[in-house]
């Protein structure tokens, strides 16, 4: 394996990508052998990935793109059995093959020290998770320091408001705000990831049900990390979370990505609760995940969130808008809403209108958007006049 790892390194050198390995091994050291492990890694990477025996254990070498595929690969070797993953990650040309290999024995080391966390831990220098910005995030959520932005999403071809996107700032009392990709993988990481969705559902959906009565098909989306949906008791929460602020199931989208749910059996039966009670799913980044097409047809999802990377080649040929084409045809097939991301011209919107596409979000529509800059999007008009239309009139 170590000769191996080596290749996959110098290969990762040479064209630009990280290289992940991914130690795992029973619950305790020494404990029983993992013996269907052999089988079920080989199922769990692509075809060309090697798997094999260090020491003890079983090792997986990959070629990712984000922390979040190597995760993603993790998780379902955890659904299978009681084995405990160390992942350790090499930008390209960072590590020796021995560097990696250790660094992901003691990613093991701490997976293994875990009470009831998730079965898997990623070596993190422990700068990045003892460091202040952790510290801070621990109790940002408390402080009141996160905020929320919404960006339009609009139905194509005539961009009336179909629905927003909750994005979520930390507003940090000494950086300014920071972007979510600043803090949310390490609030993944640190464990902080519940409490923030939470708050978000919450203030999202707060928010939404106030501007439903404006526009009563308003659709709130808001993102979900799949560490959230790790946790058995996600689906009630949200349930919870909608019942108190009395924001109707049917308007919302979970946005999920493919990694966190393709042949997971724990977050697909949450996910199964969730889409029972009429909420509905959304797969996030679609195509760029580290997962199999053949699932998408039997996963309970709703919506087709294409990548703003495809949106970008849409360039008016047919080789720049192919894979948009491909995922936008998949969508009318399978009977899903889709949605492009990413939209920044005139001739993109055109084109994607074109090719079938259901809705849009991006700059050419509008940047995220305070709550109160969102009220100048929502239908004007006299608010009690309406209500009374809708609701009946106050008794
Ligand atoms: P995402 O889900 O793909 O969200 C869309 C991102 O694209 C947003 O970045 C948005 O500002 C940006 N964007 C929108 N229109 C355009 C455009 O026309 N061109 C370009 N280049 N970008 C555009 P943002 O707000 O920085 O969010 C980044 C990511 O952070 C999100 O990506 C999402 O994965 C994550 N995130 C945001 N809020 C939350 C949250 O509440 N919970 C979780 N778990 N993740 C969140
Ligand atoms: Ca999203
Ligand atoms: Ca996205």
């Amino acid at each position: 394996m170590r000769e191996a790892v080596a290749a996959a390194l110098s290969r990762g050198a040479r064209e630009g990508r990280s290289t992940a390995v991914l130690l795992v091994g029973p619950e305790r050291p020494g404990g029983a052998a993992l013996d269907d492990f052999d089988e079920l890694m080989r199922r769990s990477v692509l075809r060309d990935d090697p798997v094999g025996r260090v020491g003890e254990e079983l090792a997986a070498v990959l070629h990712i793109r984000s922390v979040d595929n190597a995760e993603a690969v993790a998780r379902r070797i955890a659904v299978a059995g009681p084995a405990r993953i160390g992942i350790a990650v090499a930008a390209p040309g960072e590590y020796g093959a021995d560097d990696l290999l250790r660094r992901a024995a003691l990613a093991l080391q701490e997976a293994r020290s875990r009470p009831d966390g998730a079965p898997w831990a990623c070596y993190e220098p422990a700068s990045v998770v003892a460091g202040p910005l952790a510290g801070q995030l621990r109790e940002a959520v408390g402080k009141g320091e996160l905020r929320l932005l919404y960006q339009p999403i609009v139905a194509l071809p005539d961009g009336d408001l179909a629905g927003v996107e909750a994005l979520v700032r930390w507003a940090h009392p000494e950086r300014g705000t920071l972007e979510p990709d600043a803090f949310v993988p390490l609030a993944e990481r640190i464990g902080v990831i519940g409490d923030l969705g939470r708050w978000v559902l919450e203030e999202a959906s707060t928010r939404a049900a106030l501007w439903q009565r404006r526009l009563p098909a308003l659709q709130l989306n808001v993102n979900v990390s799949p560490r959230q949906l790790d946790d058995d008791g996600f689906a009630a929460q949200v349930l919870a979370i909608l019942e108190r602020t009395g924001f109707f199931p049917g308007n919302l989208v979970l946005e999920v990505t493919e990694g966190a749910v393709i042949g997971e059996r724990a977050s697909l039966a949450q996910l199964a609760v969730l889409s029972n009670a009429g909420i509905r799913i959304a797969l996030d980044d679609f195509g760029t995940g580290y997962s199999s097409l053949r699932y998408l047809a039997r996963l309970p999802v709703d919506v087709l969130k294409l990548d703003r990377g495809f949106v970008a080649e849409l360039d008016g040929t047919s080789r720049g808008g192919a894979v948009a084409q491909a995922v936008l045809r998949l969508g009318q097939i399978l009977h899903l809403d889709t949605v492009a991301e990413g939209v920044e011209s005139e001739a993109q919107a055109r084109e994607l209108t074109l090719l079938g596409c259901h809705k849009a979000q991006g700059f050419h529509f509008a940047r995220p958007l305070t709550a109160s800059e969102l009220q100048r999007w929502l239908p004007a008009g006299d608010l009690s006049r309406y209500e009374s239309e809708v609701w009946g009139p106050e008794v």
